[in-house]
């Protein structure tokens, strides 16, 4: 743990394990609640020197710890598929993009901008002014154990608050990687601070209560954002969520279905489809049904699940058992209700996959409304195919869900792609794209999927305050 510039390495500790081979990676400490609440006062007391740092200073340790994220790429990214199990060409894009981040938000602590306001009364002035929000609180998930943590430390430390994160449990390892950058970089003791624990709920009751933390930043699941949303209301913390999505992928049949299928078998199986943005249902207009599938059963039957340390393989683990036992309970409940299995549908436990947490990637047709694929979040590698017959109808459909985070439209008809864009009812929208997302761009949800938005210019916003100063001349 990183406690007010200091690493503690003694001390209870809990393992962590390697997702492919069930193999012991390391123990991490397991914090108390009196240690928690030493990261927060450390947090408290670094608070008036980094919030009153210049931003040209904050920026500098931010180029700094840019500069070695992207020196160290490859040895994150090697831990990263270690612990969390992706390709290792993709633990490699995250760790591009997690530095992206500490890039783009070391540029924005610069543009921080007030603004004067003209008054009705000629000896009055306004002056707005922004200021750091002050401690913030961050939990982050496992999926994209670096990525999700700079996203949030990014922009809270260039707006000049102050840390303390609590990362997910299976990929504390990560985490730490992350601070050592930070405090490489030369980040003062005690503005971020980290906290590892075994359980995340006396953790998370602390950050939700303690006085001294103005705001909460949480990546999750939608039920652990909604028990921490409502722990935090009655002191009236901001609170930042990215939570859960249910993302569908709308293919009209004026599109090439092959080339969607192409991007349906690429973003879907992304991360074993472990993502917040991956595609649920994904709806095909019924005259191009018949290649559409064709096409990405192929697809589908070629991908190699494996150790993502071997160059062949295209998806890595499921993150452990609970994860498989999820997804394999939606594809037999959609076989029972009458959806066709292409391929897959089934624990991969050959040839040394029985170790780890493997599922073959899978593809699944006729899925209707009944089924529970088509209302939960799956997080695994089951591609969920519905057809449909008409414009009005697919957009009712996509939008019957109470989660809100990313869509997708597949079409060469420029008013279909605009009306659909302005009608779904989600926070990030691919069209044609299958990857719409950015440091630059602002990402989040509307619905069960959250509140808030990371990245971008907006991503800032959530940790500033905006004050008045109203002035007789
Ligand atoms: P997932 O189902 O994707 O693991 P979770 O919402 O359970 O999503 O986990 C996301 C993050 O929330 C992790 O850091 C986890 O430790 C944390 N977490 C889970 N439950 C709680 C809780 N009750 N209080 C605080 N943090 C929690």
């Amino acid at each position: 743990m990183y406690i007010d510039g200091q690493w503690l390495t003694e001390g209870p500790n809990f393992e962590v394990v390697n997702p492919a081979t069930g193999a012991k990676l390391g123990s991490v400490l397991d914090a108390s609640t009196d240690q928690v609440q030493a990261a927060i006062t450390a947090a408290e007391g670094a608070l008036p020197g980094w919030s009153g740092a210049t931003a040209y200073d904050r920026a500098t340790i931010l180029y700094r710890a840019h500069t070695l994220m992207m020196e160290r790429q490859r040895s994150l990214a090697e831990l990263m598929t270690a612990e969390q199990g992706k390709p290792l060409k993709a633990a490699m894009n995250e760790v591009k993009y997690a530095a992206d981040f500490l890039l783009w938000f070391a540029e924005e602590a610069k543009r921080i901008y007030g603004e004067t306001i003209p008054s009705a009364r000629p000896d009055q002035r306004f002056l707005v002014h922004k200021q750091a929000v002050g401690v913030v609180a961050a939990i982050t998930p496992w999926n994209y154990p670096i990525s999700m943590l700079t996203r949030k430390l990014g922009p809270a430390l260039a707006a000049g608050c102050t840390a303390v994160l609590k990362p997910a449990e299976s990929t504390p390892l990560c985490a730490i990687a992350v601070f050592e950058i930070l405090d490489d970089a030369g980040l003062p003791p005690g503005v971020a601070n980290l906290v590892t624990v075994s359980d995340p709920r006396p953790v998370g009751d602390l950050f939700c209560t303690h006085p001294a933390i103005r705001k909460l930043t949480f990546t999750g699941s939608t039920a652990v954002g909604r028990h921490l949303a409502q722990l935090a209301a009655p002191q009236l913390k901001r609170v930042s969520m990215e939570l859960g999505g249910h993302a569908p992928f709308i293919v009209f049949d004026d599109a090439d279905p092959v080339h969607a299928a192409k991007g349906v078998s690429l973003v879907k199986f992304l991360n074993t489809g472990q993502a917040c943005i991956s595609p649920n249902r994904i709806f095909v207009q019924r005259a191009i049904l018949e290649p559409f599938l064709k096409t990405l059963e192929a697809r589908v039957a070629r991908l190699r699940a494996g150790d993502g340390t071997d160059p062949a393989t295209s998806i890595g683990p499921l993150i452990n058992e609970a994860a498989v036992a999820k997804v394999d309970l939606q594809v037999q409940d959609a076989i029972a209700k009458g959806a066709t299995l292409h391929t897959g549908g089934y624990r991969l436990v050959d040839g040394g996959l029985e170790r780890g947490c493997f599922y073959a990637a899978t593809l699944l047709s006729a899925v209707s409304p009944d089924m529970l694929i088509y209302r939960e979040e799956t997080f695994g590698p089951v591609a969920a195919v519905i057809p449909f017959d008409e414009e009005d109808d697919v957009v009712a459909m996509a939008n019957d869900t109470e989660y809100g985070l990313a869509a997708y439209i597949y079409t060469q008809n420029l008013s279909r792609a605009l009306r659909t864009f302005e009608q779904l009812n989600f926070g990030i929208i691919g069209i044609n794209d299958i990857n719409p997302t950015s440091a630059a761009a602002p990402f989040g949800g509307m619905k069960a999927s959250g509140l808030g938005r990371e990245g971008a210019r907006e991503g800032i916003d959530e940790y500033l305050e905006t004050k008045l100063g109203g002035l007789s001349i």
